[in-house]
């Protein structure tokens, strides 16, 4: 089925959401205030949720296997609180740069860490622009970014251990922190090759920069997140999503030594955090009521949703003989449209771009919501059942590309 029959099909579906999109058009550019949720020829409203379904304004039910792209706490020694993922990495970053009295941060290329522009850089940039795999050259990743932040960001290759020492070695003494999203879960979903993190903590720690892990998104895999799934003890960890329980939250915080710049009693460079809102209470409320529901018992059942639902696309993708994989860890699970080895953000990015709006289009039509890219999560809500009828809809779709 081509991309245009489907999203005709879709537009016969969602009258109601267009009328809503052309009014919102009228008073936020592009209709919208989140380009994420933003899809061709038009994102459709949501009108209500209950468990793991949601309805939208022209009443259709879905299945939501994007969860509001994937929105828990560690025994952190030290921790402050925000409103978003983009606040607690801006703040961590800040930390590190007034911890070490150095400049430069380096990121992964196909990492995204928000909306600041210390970490608008190479986030999907174009590979043709972006020099060799083994030394990628930093990429503004938007409008009014500018070049004093590229002049202070170093791009490293995911999964290539030498590689990123080699970089880290030479440029080190001038750079404050490394942000590294375990799962990079932006760029695939590619669980981090063994030892490679292992790597990444010897040598920042040998070279004296601050290790933030921006466990946004990852904290979802276990009760300590990535870092405990891992056995890796960051200096930094910063997190949002699932923390605040579906509302508005970041929090940032580790080893007491960096994070004592944010306390107001302190002298020398401290650091102001301001933010009418952070903390507030309703949030901090969902929050603690969140992670009480987030037992060891309920992690073993994400993971075994997550792992049915993994098997499940393994099976239809072989049976097909459609060259795809799944990647993922826990709840998060991420559909490609390729055979072939994944490794780093060049590795998955996909050849043929239309394959998974297509996935994501016959699902959307199927009664089953996934995030354009192929990045899906399971949830709590959800049963065997949910999970199989996802697998249900995933057939029909790949059936459909025969
Ligand atoms: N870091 C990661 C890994 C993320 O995935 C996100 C958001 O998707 C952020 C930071 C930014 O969080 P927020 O959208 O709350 O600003």
């Amino acid at each position: 089925m081509t991309l245009e029959t489907l999203v005709n099909d879709y537009k016969a579906k969602t009258s109601r959401s267009r009328q809503m999109y052309e009014e919102a058009l009228r008073v936020m550019p592009g209709g919208n205030s989140r380009t994420t949720t933003f899809f061709d020829p038009y994102p459709f409203y949501i009108t209500r949720g209950a468990g793991a379904r949601i309805w939208d304004a022209d009443g259709a039910e879905r299945l939501d296997f994007n969860g509001n792209y994937t929105s828990l706490i560690l025994s952190m020694e030290v921790v402050r609180f925000a409103n978003s993922g983009t606040e607690a990495t801006m703040n961590a970053v800040r930390a590190a740069r007034a911890f070490t009295g150095r400049a430069k941060l380096a990121k992964f290329e196909g990492a995204y860490h928000g909306t600041h522009d210390w970490v608008l850089v190479s986030v999907s940039p174009d590979p043709a622009k972006s020099g060799s795999r083994k030394r990628p050259k930093p990429v503004a990743s938007s409008g009014g970014v500018p070049d004093t932040v590229l002049k202070h960001t170093v791009v490293l290759p995911w999964n290539d251990a030498e590689a990123c020492v080699k970089i880290l070695e030479k440029q080190g003494r001038d750079i404050a922190a490394l942000i590294v999203d375990p799962l990079m879960a932006n760029a695939g979903l590619l669980v981090p090759q063994e030892g490679f993190l292992q790597r990444l903590r010897e040598v920042t720690e040998r070279l004296g920069i601050v290790l933030i892990f921006d466990e946004v998104i990852s904290f979802r895999v276990s009760q300590g997140g990535a870092q405990g799934r891992f056995g890796i003890r960051p200096d930094l960890t910063t997190l949002g999503k699932i923390i605040g329980g579906g509302l508005a939250v970041g929090a940032f915080g580790g080893r007491a030594e960096v994070m004592n710049y944010y306390d107001p009693r302190g002298g020398k460079g401290r650091i102001s955090h301001g933010g009418t809102f952070n903390a507030n209470p309703v949030t901090m409320a969902g929050g603690v009521a969140t992670m009480q529901e987030l037992t060891p018992e309920a992690y073993a059942r994400l993971d075994a949703l997550g792992d049915r639902l993994r098997a499940g696309v393994k099976r239809i993708l072989s049976k097909s003989k459609q060259p795809g994989q799944v990647t993922g860890l826990g709840s998060l699970f991420w559909i490609h449209w390729t055979k072939k080895r994944l490794s780093d953000y060049r590795s998955s990015r996909p050849a043929d771009t239309e394959r998974p709006l297509r996935t994501f289009m016959g699902l959307l039509n199927d009664g089953v919501l996934l995030t354009q890219r192929g990045l899906g999560c399971c949830s709590l809500a959800m049963t065997d059942v949910d999970v199989d009828r996802f697998l249900e809809a995933f057939g029909r779709v790949v059936e459909k590309e025969a």
